[in-house]
C-alpha cells in the first residue's frame, strides 16, 4: 500500500500509542488512484458490482431513476478525482486484535458500532480525537452530513489532507469526467454516468465532495 510519508510517520506513531491500549491497527485501504476509482465508479453504474441501500441490501437499477441510481452509488462510492484516497493522507484501518486470525474486515457499520467487533478501538479512538491528541488523524465521515454515510472506518491526516481539500474544484474534475486530457496529458475513460451527473454537478458537488 501507498501513502504521504507524512500522514505514514503519523500513522506509525498513532499505532504504538494504540498498540500500548492493545489494539494492533491495521490499513485496509491507502492509497488509491484516479483511474481505480473510475473502474469501481463505472463498475457500479453499469450493474457490474453491487449498488446497496443502507441496510447493505443490493438494489436493482431498473427500480431506480438514473438520478437515484447515482445517488445511490455516491452515498459509498466517492467519484474519481474527488476520493480522499487520492491524496494517501486517508487510510480505512480495523483493530487485527479484535478478530480471528481469518477475519477479513467488511468496512460496515456494524463493526465499529458499540456491539460490533472493532467497537473499543473505535471508542478509544474517537477519544484520542477529541482531545486533539490522534497524532493530527480524524473521522470526516464520523456523522451523516445528508451526502456520504457515515465511515468510522475512515480516518485523514488533517495537516495534509486540509491543503488537498481546499484545491478540489469542480472545474478541474469535469474534463475529466468527460475524458478530456489531464493536466498530464493522460486520457481516461469517460465517466458513464457523466450526462446525468452535469445536469446536477454543482449540488452533487456540495453534497458529496465538499461537505466533509
Ligand atoms: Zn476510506
Amino acid at each position: 500500500m501507498w501513502a504521504h510519508q507524512g500522514a505514514a510517520s503519523a500513522f506509525t506513531a498513532l499505532s504504538r500509542r494504540a498498540s500500548t491500549a492493545g489494539f494492533d491497527l491495521r490499513v485496509a485501504s491507502a492509497f488509491r488512484g484516479y483511474t481505480r476509482q473510475l473502474d469501481i465508479v463505472n463498475a457500479k453504474w453499469l450493474g457490474h458490482r453491487p449498488v446497496q441501500d443502507e441496510k447493505g441490501v443490493d438494489l436493482h437499477r431498473a427500480a431506480l431513476s438514473d438520478s437515484d441510481w447515482l445517488a445511490a452509488i455516491l452515498r459509498f462510492s466517492a467519484l474519481p478525482g474527488t476520493s480522499r484516497h487520492h491524496w494517501g493522507t486517508d487510510f480505512d484501518i480495523w483493530d487485527r486484535s479484535a478478530a480471528p486470525a481469518d477475519y477479513r474486515p467488511q468496512l460496515i457499520s456494524s463493526e465499529y458500532q458499540p456491539d460490533g467487533v472493532f467497537a473499543e478501538m473505535s471508542a478509544w479512538l474517537d477519544d484520542q480525537i477529541a482531545a486533539d491528541n490522534a497524532e493530527g488523524f480524524y473521522k470526516p465521515y464520523d456523522v451523516d452530513r445528508g451526502g456520504v454515510a457515515p465511515e468510522p472506518w475512515h480516518i485523514s491526516y488533517r495537516p495534509v489532507a486540509q491543503g488537498y481539500h481546499q484545491h478540489l474544484s469542480l472545474s478541474h474534475c469535469l474534463p475529466l469526467w468527460r475524458g478530456h486530457a489531464d493536466p498530464a496529458g493522460e486520457c481516461h475513460a469517460p465517466l458513464q454516468m457523466v450526462s446525468v451527473l452535469e445536469a446536477q454537478a454543482d449540488a452533487i458537488f456540495k453534497r458529496y465532495v465538499l461537505m466533509t
